[in-house]
């Protein structure tokens, strides 16, 4: 990462020359989420960078210090200028997480399963709104969507109403699964496994079914 002319960059290294990669894994389920950036079927979990959670800390705190600048004062421009950096700062960490994770996916996977989120419906409850603004789903999706054809991968979108977090990756039963709830608990076998794991597991199995 680099300081320019008071803006951060972070340098990317664009493959140039899109080849199709050897695949060391035939189809990965991912279940992108609002605590853990994304939870792959293979065990991989890709968390928010710590520098990025750093800084959206300073940001509550850069907007405090606005705030209590007095409107129209010079000091409140000083301030406002400040918060902008860091929110292109944060922007910034949060598109080189997601294009090493994009990267990784499409390069190694020869089918990566997603969700099709319904951002719109979700945007209805507010918690859940910043958190998917947040992590930047269409990004993500954009991102992949080019880098599966750069590196010759097949990219599945499991319709939206399909109930990754509902099914039992281990026997196929369904049942209900509030958002609280972290772990998936099977009421018919017993199975147990982290919510977001047990998704994309689930989301691995649709793409087996529809290749
Ligand atoms: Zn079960």
């Amino acid at each position: 990462m680099s300081k320019r002319a008071n803006n951060w960059y972070i340098s990317f290294k664009y493959d140039n020359e899109p080849t199709q990669t050897a695949k060391e894994r035939d189809v990965i389920g991912v279940d992108v989420g609002i605590n853990t950036l994304a939870t792959c079927s293979d065990g991989t979990k890709f968390a928010n960078a710590k520098a990025y959670k750093q800084a959206k800390k300073r940001l509550t705190r850069y907007q405090r210090r606005v705030n209590k600048k007095e409107l129209g004062s010079k000091n409140r421009a000083k301030a406002v200028k400040r918060l902008s950096k860091l929110h292109k700062k944060v922007a910034d960490i949060r598109a080189d997480t997601l294009h090493q994770l994009t990267t990784w996916l499409a390069k190694n996977h020869s089918t990566i399963v997603i969700e099709d989120l319904n951002v719109s419906g979700m945007l209805k409850n507010h918690k859940l709104a910043s958190a998917i603004a947040d992590c930047g789903f269409y990004e993500f999706k954009r991102q992949l969507t080019y880098k599966c054809e750069w590196y010759g991968s097949e990219l599945v979108i499991a319709p939206r109403f399909y109930p990754s977090s509902q099914i039992c990756s281990n026997c196929g039963h369904q049942q209900k699964m509030p958002l609280n709830l972290r772990t998936y608990e099977c009421s018919n076998c017993g199975f147990t496994a982290d919510r977001d794991f047990n998704a994309a597991v689930n989301l691995e199995n649709y793409g087996m079914e529809v290749a």
